[in-house]
């Protein structure tokens, strides 16, 4: 048997982990990103939760990135019907604006024929057509639709990707702007419609500003250290009036390390530890990358990081990945787990740049990456529907208690 130190999780700590994802996922931070200022919002938020949890000390890392947003309309119809934004139709992070009125054109999937659609655009009644085609299929046939997407390519406006319900919004790639916009409409697009009236307002921020929030709780020792992460942005706007609450993704992993600062802060660790809630992780890593390459504290010295997103969700078996200097850290939760039974299983993936541990697993940092997916909030995932109604919060308690228990023995 393992001796664990007795952990102390109460109520106030379940109390105070779902007032801080109700507060990120709320309209205040709209969707934590950067159209409306959401993420830096958010973050000054999490500085003072810190300083709230007794952190010996709350810093501020600042840098920048180039993001394409969309903080202004957002307007769809079709043979004169309004699309819902989010629910029937959404757009491609890295879409120009458009307005107007366009004819649509329907590529024939059956009797596919690349030649002839290329033919077909350049005909008076297609000019400037936007291209409607199954998203999947346009797989089969990516150097066609690079050509469609490229203004060189083919002269049609734009592209229309019909695709499943519910739609999603990604943001990996936003930090550039293509030629011509691309929009993705759920199955219940019609399929034989003649045109489309839009209206999509889109900014490209260049530079823009944004933020690291680095807590640091000491311990006994500071020859070495813990970190814990977590992602606090998210997908942000799409339109003035909808907004992305990402509360399973990632409130509900940034709530967790507020409150297991909190904890350490009341619990003086043995180790020096860092609580770090990272921007920019949507828009492809940002904020984890930047903190790997300017380290406040050298990365030579984390004992152990443990990065934590999206445990809003109810699946049994744990999801984990571990670079190949976690594995002995990796070992170690899975001894505690087969004790402790805090779930059926942790199931543990390939390493991939999926998320913040990633940067530090590149880096020979040992580390592991918790993710609880494939419950009943998964099918939300970067949709508009993750949100304070349709996030889990059970699985916040056996994840504090694993993760607690790994500290004691690791
Ligand atoms: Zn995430």
């Amino acid at each position: 048997m393992l001796l664990f130190a007795a952990l102390q999780l109460n109520a106030q700590d379940l109390a105070h982990f779902k007032s801080v994802v109700k507060e990120l996922s709320s309209a205040k931070y709209q969707g934590r990103g950067y159209a409306m200022d959401g993420a830096n919002k958010a973050g000054k938020f999490l500085q003072k939760e810190f300083e709230k949890g007794g952190a010996d000390a709350v810093i501020l890392q600042p840098f920048t990135l180039d993001i394409n947003t969309f903080p202004g309309k957002m307007k769809l119809s079709v043979d004169g019907r309004k699309l819902t934004p989010g629910t029937e139709f959404t757009l491609r992070e890295y879409s120009p604006g458009v307005k107007g009125e366009y004819p649509l054109y329907y590529v024939d999937t059956l009797n596919y024929d690349a030649a002839k659609i290329f033919a077909d655009l350049a005909l008076p009644e297609y000019k400037d057509a936007f291209v409607v085609c199954d998203f999947w299929f346009t797989y089969k046939h990516s150097k066609d639709f690079k050509r469609l997407q490229n203004k060189e390519g083919a002269p049609n406006a734009g592209l229309i990707y019909t695709w499943q319900t519910p739609l999603k919004f990604y943001k990996a790639y936003g930090e550039k702007v293509v030629d011509k916009p691309i929009l993705w409409v759920s199955s219940t697009f019609p399929k034989d419609a003649h045109s489309i009236k839009v209206n999509i307002e889109n900014r490209f921020l260049d530079d823009y500003e944004c933020f690291n929030v680095i807590a640091k709780v000491e311990g006994e020792r500071h020859d070495s250290c813990y970190v814990f992460t977590a992602h606090y942005d998210h997908l942000g706007n799409m339109g003035k009036k909808l907004y992305f609450a990402g509360a399973n993704d990632n409130a509900s992993g940034t709530a967790t390390i507020v409150t297991l600062a909190a904890h350490y802060a009341k619990n003086k660790p043995q180790f020096d530890m860092y609580f770090i809630a990272f921007s920019g992780e949507d828009a492809n890593l940002r904020g984890s990358e930047y903190f790997a390459n300017h380290p406040i504290v050298p990365l030579t010295q984390i004992r152990y990081l443990i990065n934590i997103d999206m445990i809003g969700d109810n699946n049994p078996v744990l999801y984990c990945e571990a670079g190949k200097e976690g594995m002995d850290g990796f070992a170690k939760f899975e001894k505690i787990n087969s004790e402790k039974h805090y779930f059926e299983a942790l199931n543990r993936g390939a390493l991939a740049a999926n998320s913040d541990h990633y940067p530090f697993a590149s880096r020979h940092v040992p580390c592991i990456f918790l993710m609880n997916e494939g419950g009943d909030a998964y099918q939300y995932y970067h949709t508009a529907q993750d949100n304070w109604k349709t996030v889990v919060l059970s699985t916040y308690e056996p994840v504090f208690k694993l993760v607690a228990d790994f500290i004691t023995i690791y």
